[in-house]
Parts: C-alpha cells; structure tokens; sequence
C-alpha cells in the first residue's frame, strides 16, 4: 500500500485544530489548562487556515448556549462630550470640528420610554467622559430609570471611574459596564493615547468592576495603528484570565478628524476570526456584533452572528444628534442600525434562522 507523506501545511492545520478544541476544554476546565500566548498567535498567524473550523465551532456553541436568540441592547448615546484626547476617537476633547450636545436628563428619558415601548429591556447609557455628569447626576438618573423600568437592565459605558464612583452606580441599581482595555499591552497603550492617560488605571478599573459584581465588559479594536498579531494574542490572553462578562470586539474605522485619520480600517476576517475565539473561549458571554463591524461591511452584523455573536445594540439616541456621535466615519446608526429599523433587524436575522429576544439578557453562569 502506497504510504502518503504528510503535506506539512496538513500537519499545521491538524495542530490548529488541536489548538482551537484545547481552548473549548480549558473554556469547560476553570483556570486548568489556560491557552499560552504562542498558541494564540499561532491561530492568529494561520487564521485562513482554520478559519471555517473555529468559526463553524463558534457558532455552533453560540446556539448550544442561546439557541437561535439575539439580544438587544437599546443605545443612548448621551453626550459627546469628553475630557480625554485619545487619539483614535473622533469625539476626543481635541476636535474642534464636531458639535458638541449632552442629552438631558428628560431626553434620556424620553429615549428610554421610546424603547422600552419598542420592547427593548436593556438601556445602554454611552458617552464620552463628560465631567458634567456627576456621580449624583447619574445615580439620579438611574435611580429614575429604575423605577420607572424595573424590569429592565441599565449598562453605562461612560469610561474611567473611581472605584467609589463604580460602587456608587452599583448601588443606584447599574447592571452592567463596558470599558474595553482597548489594549492588554502597555506599550501599544501608550501609542493610542496621549501621556496623562494611563492603562493600569484602565485594567484596574475592570477590576474594581469585576470585583463590585457588575456584569462587565471589556474587549478591543481590531486593527488599531501599530498593533500587532502579538498585541491581540496578549489581549486573548487578557480576556481569558478576567473572564469578562462582555466582550465588545469590534475593527478600528479612522476618522478624518484625528490624528489616526491615514491609518486604514481593521480587517473584516480578522475581526470575525477573533469574535469566534472568544465565543469558543467564552461559551456564555455576551458578546456583540457591533456597530462599527456593520459601518465596514453591509453584512458586517450576520457575519458577526454567524462568527459567535449573540447581541445588537440598536441606536435609540435622538436622531438629531446620532450623526454628532461620529467616533469614526461612516457610523452605521439608521435603518437596521436603529431601533426604528427593529423590523428591518427581524428580516436581517430571518435570513440566518435567527430571530430578535426581547428579555434583559443577563449573563448567566
Ligand atoms: N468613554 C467611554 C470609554 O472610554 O469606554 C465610552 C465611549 S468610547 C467612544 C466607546 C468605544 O468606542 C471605545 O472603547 C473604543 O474602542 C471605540 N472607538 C473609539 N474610536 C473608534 C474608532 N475610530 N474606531 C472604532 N472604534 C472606536
């Protein structure tokens, strides 16, 4: 019997293989058997190779664990106001160019009244750091929120706090956090923002987060400038060791009016390739196809579903302001973007025999 020599681009996709189902045990393992940074560049560096098999394995998990259920999230995009001058984000304190607004009080609830009616249980209150919005600000208006909608989860994303500030939202009644790291390494860090921001403070404050019991959300640009494959293996690495709640993953878009404005866009494939792994890492989180996946690519949102996604997160901000919200160019915000477009969403997940859920959502263990 002829014997057949092994190809060794065979014998790397066998290994990658093994790699992809070591990081599905260890997901079942606690803490044993954690995947090693090597192994995640090496699947970072071969994606094409094992790129069906991981994202087959995704979303077979994301149905084992959610059947064929999408969450949405309803996003109020409270002010674009911000202190820090990062230097990829279109609304960061140095751009002159964009009009400023900050929602009142009443507006935010006006947005809430209109998605709570559109059936939406989940509010995510976004903005920039607007020093005008104080602790009590914010747990005033929570607080409103609350007892208004007490069926409903409130998730802020309003950037670095104080753990006192944290514990004060928590106590108002937030249920949830997101503040991506943007970056695990703190080098790459450094190159993405000016000197008086700083990333221990950032990976501190998932902690703290993680630590009052906030369902927390942490994640990543893909493709941001000067980060390498070796920069988002360290960022799975991250992830899988703070086994966050949330995990946000979505591909850099520059915007003309920043500093990275010549940079070009993260890669569609990448992106999706990394959204598979942490649902393979991952098997419960909550885990969005996201806004800027949509602006890159008109199926971006499928993609992401059919790579391990499991939420959206509709815009429910005044129409009049969505286009200030400008973080990069060409946001995705109307139609199937919109919480208008909740139809249009159900005919978009139709196609992938999928369909809208309309409870809060919560991580379950
Ligand atoms: N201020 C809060 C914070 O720091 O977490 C929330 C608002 S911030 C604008 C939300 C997220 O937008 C950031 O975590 C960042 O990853 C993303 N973002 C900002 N600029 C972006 C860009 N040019 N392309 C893609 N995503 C961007």
């Amino acid at each position: 019997m002829e014997v057949i020599e092994k190809q060794p681009e065979n014998s790397l996709q066998e290994k990658l293989i093994s790699l992809v189902d070591k990081i599905s045990i260890a997901s079942v393992q606690d803490k044993k058997n954690l995947i090693k940074k090597d192994d995640f560049l090496l699947l970072l560096q071969n994606k094409d190779l094992i790129f069906d098999y991981t994202r087959n394995k995704a979303n077979q998990i994301r149905q084992e664990n959610f059947s064929n259920k999408i969450y949405i999230r309803a996003l109020i995009e409270i002010s674009n106001y911000c202190k820090n001058a990062c230097y990829y984000c279109g609304i960061n304190c140095k751009n002159q160019n964009i009009q400023r607004y900050r929602l009142s009080s009443e507006q935010i609830m006006e947005c809430c009244k209109t998605a709570y009616e559109l059936g939406f249980r989940t509010f995510v209150l976004q903005g920039g750091e607007d020093i005008f919005f104080t602790d009590e600000i914010i747990c005033k208006l929570i607080k409103s929120i609350k007892e208004k909608y007490p069926d409903c989860a409130i998730t802020l994303s309003l950037g670095e706090k104080s753990k006192e500030s944290y514990a004060l939202y928590k106590q108002a009644g937030v249920d949830r956090y997101l503040l991506r790291e943007e970056t695990a390494n703190s080098e790459h860090y450094q190159k993405l923002h000016p000197k008086n921001m700083n990333h221990k403070n950032r990976l501190e404050c998932l902690r703290s987060l993680k630590n009052l019991g906030f369902q927390t959300g942490a994640g990543f640009m893909v493709g941001s400038p000067f980060q390498t494959l070796d920069d988002i293996a360290q960022d799975l690495c991250f992830i899988q060791s703070l086994k966050p709640e949330m995990v946000g993953i979505g591909p850099f878009i520059p915007h003309e009016q920043t500093e990275f404005a010549k940079f070009p866009s993260g890669d569609l494939n990448l992106t999706l390739f990394i959204l598979s792994l942490i649902r393979i890492m991952l098997p419960k989180v909550l885990l969005p196809a996201t806004t800027a996946l949509s602006s890159i690519n008109p199926e971006g949102r499928t993609l992401g579903i059919l790579s391990g996604a499991n939420v959206v997160m509709p815009n429910v901000s005044p129409m009049e302001q969505r286009k200030n919200y400008a973080l990069y160019n060409n946001k995705a915000s109307v139609n199937e973007e919109s919480a208008e477009g909740l139809i249009l969403l159900q005919k978009q997940l139709d196609k992938i025999n999928c369909k809208i859920d309309f409870s809060r959502g919560d991580y379950q263990q």
